[in-house]
């Protein structure tokens, strides 16, 4: 039976659910009742089982990077964990990964002036980099903030020494740039090595890896505070050097750095899987809806937020699933995706292995952007659907949060991106960022995101037990409605 969404918003839902304009139309009683059941598996403040199993996981074989053992005994928990549940199809697709290794790293700053002159500063490299040998490179530092002030100095300023980009925190898409291009960039002038100062507007000196596009010179991260050391130190010399009469001889020191990196490339090193779970749709087996994250993380902290949570909402997502009366018409699976941190293998495996049945995907989802209060989805699709889809999360989600749907045009996350470009319908999962008191989807709006990204200090603490309770609910409704309207 179908039944007027307004109808049903006035009656079940009373004040709390607004008629959407423009208002898709229908719902069936079915997906109604299933997804209110989810929603009051959200208010369930005992059940913590979404972070009690990362934590599990995470505290047991600590983080994931793609093609470490870390990966495939987590790999193997998982599938583990899911064979207690019997309506859930558990298995596993291999796809070829390389292997960046860290090594020793270490950045000491030559500040003659201290006690001790060869200053330890907390750094990360950046995955991808080469190594510098075991000696290491010494050598002054000249910072830039962008690659036009790169391109001003030019190789008579920049070659045999090694650039800081040291660009401010605006967005994670304008600074990652120097992340992933800046070591190409500055070789090209004849830099020894890059610095890049860590992607982050919060900093407590916890500096932020990430992978980088292939150079022949080592590149790693330092934190935010001792890029901003170095390019006081520059500017002081770089003023000591005009006014030689006006300053203190201990002012002419130009910040140079030793920087060490015994990271090593393996190509091809292994193949490990990604990790898909369904549950069968009752009707319509043979069609999709995917919900997911990222299982793989970098080799720093746990990867709990990155995206350790991604992954286990939408498992958990699953298992609330499972515990429903009623199977949703089509199927939902669970992807929890290999490789993202570096290649994005996982996403391009399960495209090849699925090339034949991609037809057959209605939907695919991805949590990949921190797991705070559930706020909703940036979905790419024809608008008429995502009036659809908002009118949904407008019925079922205001009373959790995660119902809010915007349209865009780019791929909404990465994992997705090959489904998406496809033609896929396919949405990125949103939260509302705890840290950040910008509005959600503005780039200022994931600041607290970016605090733990890629750091020491995505672990468990990172997250809200709660939180990811009610973002697991919240995705089990989308996945669920989705499947069966
Ligand atoms: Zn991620």
């Amino acid at each position: 039976m179908k039944v007027s969404i307004i109808g049903l918003a006035t009656s079940l839902l009373a004040s709390s659910v607004a008629a959407a304009p423009g208002c898709a139309g229908n719902i069936s009683t079915g997906s109604f009742d299933m997804a209110r059941k989810l929603v009051e598996f959200a208010f369930n403040v005992n059940d913590t089982s979404v972070w009690d199993e990362l934590a599990e996981m995470t505290d047991l074989y600590g983080n994931r990077m793609t093609a470490s053992v870390q990966y495939a005994r987590s790999a193997d928990w998982v599938m583990r964990d899911v064979k207690n549940y019997p309506s859930i199809t558990a298995w596993t697709e291999n796809v070829p990964v390389d292997y960046w290794k860290r090594g020793t790293e270490s950045v000491h700053l030559y500040v003659p002036t201290r006690e001790d002159p060869m200053v330890s500063l907390p750094m990360l490299g950046l995955g991808q980099s080469v190594g510098t040998g075991p000696g290491g490179i010494e050598a002054n530092v000249i910072p830039v903030s962008s690659f036009e002030e790169l391109e001003k100095l030019g190789n008579a300023t920049i070659a045999g020494n090694i650039v800081l980009y040291n660009a401010d925190f605006v967005s994670y898409g304008d600074n990652s740039k120097y992340r992933f291009y800046g070591a190409q960039k500055a070789e090209a002038y004849g830099a020894v090595g890059a610095l890049v100062q860590s992607i982050t507007g919060y900093s407590l000196v916890t500096p932020h890896t990430g992978t980088m596009d292939p150079s022949g010179i080592p590149a790693a991260a330092i934190s935010v505070e001792d890029s901003k050391l170095i390019t006081r130190m520059y500017n002081r010399h770089q003023q000591a050097k005009a006014n030689p009469s006006m300053h203190n001889a201990d002012l002419f020191v130009a910040p140079k750095v030793k920087l060490v990196m015994n990271a090593q490339n393996h190509v091809n090193h292994t193949m490990q899987p990604n990790i898909i779970m369904d549950i069968k749709g009752s009707e319509k087996p043979e069609e999709i809806v995917i919900i997911s994250g990222h299982f793989d993380s970098w080799d720093v902290g746990v990867g709990a937020m990155d995206d350790g949570a991604g992954a286990f909402c939408s498992y958990g997502a699953l298992k609330m699933i499972s515990r429903l009366p009623r199977r949703p018409k089509r199927t939902v699976r669970v992807v929890m995706w290999n490789n993202e941190e570096s290649f994005s293998r996982g996403a391009d495996g399960y495209f090849e292995a699925h090339k034949n049945e991609l037809d057959n995907h209605v939907f695919a989802m991805e949590s990949d952007i921190g797991n705070f209060e559930p706020w909703g989805m940036q979905v790419n699709a024809p608008q008429e659907y995502v009036d659809k889809l908002s009118a949904y999360g407008q019925l079922l989600l205001p009373s959790i949060g995660g119902g809010n749907v915007t349209r865009v045009d780019d791929e909404p996350a990465v994992d997705i991106s090959p489904l998406c470009s496809y033609g896929i319908p396919c949405g990125g999962f949103e939260p509302v960022d705890k840290y950040s008191h910008a509005p959600p989807l503005s780039p200022a709006g994931y600041e607290g995101y970016f605090r733990f990204h890629h750091t020491d200090a995505d672990r468990m603490d990172a997250l809200d037990k709660h939180q990811l309770r009610r973002n697991a609910a919240a995705m089990a409704v989308w996945a669920y409605v989705i499947a069966d309207e």
